[in-house]
C-alpha cells in the first residue's frame, strides 16, 4: 500500500525540498515571519507540527483513495489523469505590516479542482502549516465530498500559511482582506465560494465578503459561512458537527448501539468538534475523553461537553479546563476504551503508528483525512466500523449551500428548516454510501469515492469536457 513507504518520511525528507518561512511569534512578538523577503512559495514552515502526527501528507491520502476507486471502476488512465489534477491553483503573496512596524509576507493559495459539477466551492485555511500540496488535497476532497451528497458545486479550498492564535484580530483581518485583494478574480458566486475552515470563522468570512463588495458591490452569495448578521445562514455554524451526529445515528444500529448509550471521544474542539460533542451530548451520549491543541482530559463518569464549549469561548483551552476530569498524554486519547471515537483535528493525526492502540468501535471523521491509508486497513482488521470523512463531515458544505441559495434569493430559512434539510441530505448521502458498500462488499470509504467519482465523470462527460 502506498503509505506504508510514504509513512516512513521524516520531517526532514519533508522539509529538504526548500527553505522554511519563519512564523510569527516564533522568535519574540512578529519576529521575522517573512520580513523583507520575497514570497517562500509552497514549502512546510518551522511551526512544530504535533507530534502525534504521520510523515504522509494529506494529498498522498487523497490520492491513495481516488487511485483504489479508479481502479474499481476500471477508469482509462486519460481520465484518471484529468481527475486527479487541479484545474486550476493560485499562489499568491500576502504581505500585511504587523504589530513591529515591518511588512511580513504569507503565502496564500487557492486550489479549483474539478467544476464539472457546478462553481467551486471549499474553506479557507489560517494555519501555519498550510502549504500547496495540503490545499491541493483538501481541494480534490472537496469534489468527491459535494458528489456524494449530490450538491451543485465543484471542489476548491484555500489557504494562508499564517498562525491566527499569534495575531491580534486587527492583523488577521489585514490578512484576510489582503489576500481576497489576490485571489478575488478567480472567486465570485457563480465561480468559487469560499467558506471557513481550520482558523477562519465567521467574522473572517464578513472581512472577506466585504473586501469582494469593495470590487464587486453587495454579494452576500460569494462566500459562505458568514455572520447572521450578513446574510449567513440559521444552523451553519454547527453545520459540520450536527453532520457527524447524524451520520453517527444512521451508522448506530450497525453496531446494535443505542445513540443514548454510546460513550465517545473526541480529538480537537474546535468548531467541529465541540458542537459534535454538544448535540451527541444532547441525544443521551458521554464524552469520556476529548484533546485540543493545548492537551487531553479523560473521564470515565463522562465531560461536560457545554461547559467545556464556553470554558473554550472564554478564551481557555481543553487542558486547563477546571473538572473532575484527569489530564492524558493526548496519544492516550486514541487508546481510551469507548463506543465512538470523532477525530476533528488535523489531518493523518491517526496513522500506523497508534491506530492499534485504538478501542472504539467507531470512528466518524469530522477532519479532512484524519486516517492514513495504513490506519484505515489495522483498523478495520480491527473490526471499527469507520464512516469517513468525505460523508461525514459534509454538513459544513451542506448548510453553505443552503447560505448560498438563500442569498442569491436574499432570502432567509428558519434555523429548524435548515436543520431539517440538513438531515434529509445526510441520510440520503449515508444511505447511498452504505447501499454501495454493502454491494461491493467493501467499508464505507471505498464506496464514498467511488459514487462521487462516477457523479464528476458523468457531468464532465456529459459537458463535453472529458
Ligand atoms: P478549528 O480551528 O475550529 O478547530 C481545530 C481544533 O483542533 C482546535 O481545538 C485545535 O486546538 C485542535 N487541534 C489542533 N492540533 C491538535 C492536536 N495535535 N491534537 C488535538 N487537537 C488539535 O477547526 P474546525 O473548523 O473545527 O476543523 C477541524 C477539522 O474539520 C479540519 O480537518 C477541517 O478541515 C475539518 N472540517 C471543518 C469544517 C467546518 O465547517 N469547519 C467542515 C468540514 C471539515
Amino acid at each position: 500500500m502506498r503509505d506504508e513507504a510514504t509513512e516512513e518520511r521524516t520531517h526532514e525528507d519533508e522539509s529538504a525540498d526548500g527553505p522554511t518561512v519563519p512564523q510569527v511569534g516564533e522568535a519574540g512578538p512578529h519576529a521575522g515571519a517573512g520580513h523583507g523577503e520575497p514570497d517562500k512559495s509552497a514549502k512546510k514552515t518551522e511551526a512544530a507540527p504535533a507530534p502525534s502526527r504521520a510523515e504522509v501528507s494529506n494529498y498522498e491520502i487523497v490520492e491513495h483513495w481516488f487511485g483504489v476507486a479508479a481502479e474499481r471502476l476500471e477508469l482509462p488512465d486519460d481520465l484518471a489523469a484529468v481527475l486527479r489534477s487541479s484545474y486550476r491553483e493560485v499562489q499568491v503573496q500576502v504581505p500585511v505590516k504587523l504589530g513591529d512596524g515591518k511588512v511580513h509576507v504569507f503565502s496564500g493559495y487557492r486550489v479549483q479542482h474539478n467544476g464539472a459539477r457546478g462553481p467551486y466551492k471549499g474553506g479557507i485555511r489560517f494555519h501555519p502549516e498550510v502549504d500547496l500540496d495540503e490545499v491541493r488535497a483538501l481541494a480534490e476532497l472537496m469534489t468527491w465530498k459535494t458528489a456524494i451528497v449530490n450538491l451543485p458545486y465543484g471542489g476548491a479550498k484555500g489557504g494562508v500559511n499564517v498562525d491566527p492564535s499569534k495575531l491580534e484580530a486587527h492583523q488577521v483581518e489585514a490578512v484576510a482582506r489582503s489576500f481576497m485583494d489576490k485571489i478575488e478574480k478567480v472567486l465570485g458566486p457563480t465561480r468559487d465560494i469560499p467558506a471557513p475552515d481550520v482558523g477562519t470563522n465567521a467574522q473572517v468570512m464578513a472581512w472577506l465578503m466585504d473586501e469582494y463588495g469593495k470590487l464587486h458591490g453587495h454579494t452576500p452569495a460569494c462566500v459562505t459561512g458568514k455572520p447572521i448578521a450578513l446574510e449567513g445562514s440559521y444552523g451553519r455554524e454547527a453545520a459540520t458537527g450536527r453532520g457527524v451526529v447524524q451520520v453517527f445515528q444512521e451508522a448506530a444500529p450497525q453496531i446494535d448501539l443505542d445513540p443514548a448509550d454510546a460513550r465517545f471521544a473526541v480529538q480537537g474542539f474546535g468548531n467541529v468538534g465541540s458542537w459534535a460533542a454538544r448535540l451527541m451530548q444532547e441525544l443521551g451520549a458521554t464524552m469520556v475523553g476529548v484533546s485540543d491543541a493545548s492537551g487531553a482530559i479523560a473521564a470515565g463518569e463522562g465531560i461536560d461537553a457545554e461547559k467545556l464549549a464556553e470554558h473554550v469561548r472564554g478564551g481557555g483551552e481543553v487542558g486547563d479546563f477546571d473538572g473532575s476530569a484527569e489530564e492524558i498524554e493526548p496519544d492516550d486519547l486514541l487508546g481510551l476504551e469507548c463506543d465512538v471515537f470523532i477525530p476533528a483535528a488535523l489531518g493523518g493525526m491517526i496513522h500506523k503508528g497508534n491506530a492499534d492502540r485504538m478501542r472504539c468501535r467507531m470512528m466518524v471523521e469530522g477532519a479532512n483525512s484524519p486516517t492514513t491509508p495504513a490506519a484505515d486497513s489495522i483498523l478495520n482488521d480491527k473490526g471499527v466500523l469507520i464512516v469517513p470523512d468525505v460523508l461525514a463531515n459534509a454538513g459544513g458544505v451542506v448548510v453553505s449551500y443552503f447560505e448560498w441559495v438563500q442569498n442569491l434569493q436574499h432570502f432567509r430559512w428558519s434555523e429548524d428548516e435548515v436543520n431539517e434539510r440538513l438531515g434529509e441530505i445526510m441520510h440520503q448521502g449515508f444511505q447511498e454510501v452504505a447501499e454501495r458498500a454493502q454491494e461491493n462488499d467493501t467499508p464505507m470509504r471505498p464506496a464514498a469515492y467511488e459514487l462521487g467519482i462516477e457523479r464528476v465523470v458523468e457531468a464532465a462527460s456529459t459537458r463535453g469536457y472529458i
